[in-house]
């Protein structure tokens, strides 16, 4: 008979809306790679943990990411319920109501850390590209508004490729991640007062679709 291997979770170093960037990060990694191993440690005590944050929340970090519906950050992040404040919309862009809604976890919640996560593959990002591309607009003029926002990084990854090359649609998700990032702090006073004077920090990632990885602050070659 052969020995079947076991591939443990890693009980994840808890941390809290007090705790050091760098140490949100390391959790938000060490949940990453519980996930990519499909060994989550949250599957129990649901009913406890319902009980527990029934009168407040206190999540950890802030997640903006995309609609999509197999880029779930609580499973990526291997993360229990009131851990992480989700806003999620296609493109994981920064519109009105997603910098509101991180305003209000950063502003009344208090959280300290702000991941924006795009991901492979991403079909909003891969319209902005067709729109841009072809010229012709998206087919509705709500899908428009929201392509408008993607724009820019694709504008700033056709700067960089050759004539004849398209951008890549990888490079561009990534870029999309950084612009959505300067973004929150550009059309928000209180997102900018929260990076330049508390000590708030935004991040990136970028997700893999197969693997479940999750790259922090990847830089496009845009
Ligand atoms: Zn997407």
């Amino acid at each position: 008979m052969s020995k079947e291997i076991q591939i443990h979770s890693e009980k994840c170093k808890k941390v809290t809306n007090k705790s050091a960037a760098e140490e949100i990060q390391k959790r938000l990694k060490c949940g990453n790679k519980n996930f990519m191993k499909g060994k989550l440690t949250n599957e129990q005590e649901i009913n406890e943990q319902r009980i527990r944050w029934e009168n407040t929340q206190k999540p950890f970090a802030i997640v903006l990411s995309c609609a999509d519906s197999r880029v779930i950050p609580e499973l990526i992040f291997d993360t229990e319920l009131g851990e992480l404040f989700v806003v999620r919309v296609a493109g994981n862009i920064a519109n009105i109501s997603s910098i509101a809604s991180i305003e209000y976890a950063v502003a009344v919640l208090k959280c300290k850390y702000i991941l924006v996560l795009g991901h492979e593959e991403c079909g909003a990002v891969e319209e902005a590209k067709k729109v841009a591309v072809t010229g012709k607009p998206a087919p509705s003029d709500n899908l428009n508004q929201l392509v408008g926002h993607i724009l820019p990084a694709v504008n700033t990854c056709k700067c960089t490729s050759s004539k004849r090359k398209e951008p890549s649609l990888k490079n561009i998700i990534i870029e999309n991640t950084y612009h959505s990032a300067s973004e929150l702090v550009r059309c928000s006073k209180i997102l900018q007062k929260a990076v330049r004077k508390s000590g708030v920090e935004i991040h990136t990632g970028y997700y893999h679709l197969a693997s479940g990885k999750v790259e922090f602050d990847k830089k496009s070659k845009c």
